[in-house]
């Protein structure tokens, strides 16, 4: 991980809503932040107490590896043990501490972050989520009126050799029941937001357990009445998704985004888009968008729209770079395309979740500057613009 930039948050907070009172003519800028938060996830807003407090009561050993955790989220993290990444978690936190007192601030985003990331890989596994989701949901650094992105299950199959393996049906009345549970758990005002990680349903992976997954989903909207534990689903709040996890190129990836939108038309479609990845050159990122348009209603984080409407990036993997080493011709195109993407956004109503802390603090944004102009053109081009938090316990936004 590559942290380009420490900024305060209260300093950041500022100039955003400087950015967002100079953009929107009623002004009020406060209010866009506190009213929703529209791009939350529900494992990245386990507060480091819960986290200490579940390893105390299950008393988990602090010597275990968790290699099998870093392997599941394809992450290249260093792989830590647990008791490593405890110690770092307290002297952090010690460190904090002091600095507060001295200093009365706090500690910035970039100290705490890998940490906290670390922190996160290690124990907020689903175990976690599960003992305490209706606590987690009612914390401080859930909002009351959250998209609460929740991941599906991995499917055991024949590939996770150290389970048994499921049979598709049998995942998806597991998922349900989970994606039931946690349901359960938010409160009214918090919309559940199904998951669905790229990395673990794609066009080459787990098909049949999406597939089967998708069926059962559909089989208990269409017979409501004998299925009245899952009606919550479907009633009162939209059937919403998102897709999240690690980026791959789109080509593996749309077709479970076409069969959600063919199976469920009114749903809220989400897709994490854009965001500064190795493996894929950002005009290609750009690019892809077309195949996505169709499907979706929310585009999270669109930072390659942003940065090729700046010319801020590199076909390099969205390094930054010196633009007169790259080829001017390029920069035009991709330019064009992301106007393109953006000027059928506006016209079909598609938005941008824009999780400013994440992406400043994360470095895919650059810098807060940065992040204001594109914001700006985006208003400008006349798309949608919703804030939210990504992973506040970690990234340190309420
Ligand atoms: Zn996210």
């Amino acid at each position: 991980m590559h942290l380009r930039i420490s900024i305060s948050r209260r300093r950041l907070k500022t100039r955003i809503a400087r950015c967002f009172s100079a953009s929107i003519s009623d002004g009020a800028a406060g209010q866009i932040f506190y009213d929703r938060d529209y791009h939350v996830h529900l494992g990245g807003a386990i507060p480091p107490q819960l986290i200490e407090k579940w390893i105390e009561n299950n008393d988990i050993s602090t010597d275990v590896t968790v290699p099998d955790i870093v392997a599941s989220t394809r992450f290249v993290h260093p792989v830590v043990t647990v008791r490593d990444a405890l110690i770092q978690y307290r002297e952090a936190i010690q460190m904090t501490n002091k600095l507060a007192k001295k200093h009365f601030c706090q500690l910035t985003t970039t100290q705490n972050l890998p940490t906290f990331l670390t922190m996160y890989r290690a124990y907020s596994q689903r175990h976690l989520l599960h003992e305490y989701a209706a606590t987690i949901a009612r914390d401080e650094f859930m909002h009351p009126k959250a998209d609460a992105r929740v991941s599906l299950p991995v499917p055991n199959d024949i590939s996770s050799h150290s389970k048994r393996c499921e049979m598709p049906r049998e995942y998806a009345n597991r998922a349900m029941d989970e994606m039931i549970y946690f349901q359960s758990s938010l409160l009214p005002t918090q919309i559940l937001f199904i998951s669905i990680p790229h990395q673990t349903f794609n066009k080459y992976k787990n098909h049949d357990y999406f597939d089967a997954f998708i069926d059962l989903l559909s089989e208990r909207k269409n017979d409501l009445s004998t299925n009245l534990v899952s009606a919550p689903m479907f009633t009162n709040k939209q059937l919403s998704f998102d897709f999240a996890g690690q980026p791959l190129p789109l080509s593996q990836t749309v077709q479970p985004v076409s069969k959600l939108r063919n199976t469920f038309p009114e749903a809220m479609i989400c897709y994490h888009h854009g965001e500064v990845c190795p493996g894929i050159s950002f005009g290609d990122r750009v690019r892809d968008t077309f195949e996505l348009l169709p499907y979706v209603n929310r585009i999270g984080h669109g930072l390659c729209f942003g940065l090729a409407l700046l010319n801020l990036y590199s076909e390099e993997n969205g390094v930054l770079k010196d633009k007169t080493t790259i080829d001017r011709a390029t920069l035009e195109v991709n330019r064009n395309l992301a106007l393109q993407c953006l000027s059928i956004m506006a016209q079909r109503n598609i938005g941008i979740e824009i999780s400013p802390t994440c992406n400043i603090t994360l470095g895919s944004a650059f810098s807060p500057d940065v992040l204001r102009r594109y914001v700006a053109a985006f208003l400008q081009e006349g798309v949608h613009i919703f804030l939210g938090t990504d992973d506040p316990a970690f990234l340190n936004t309420t």
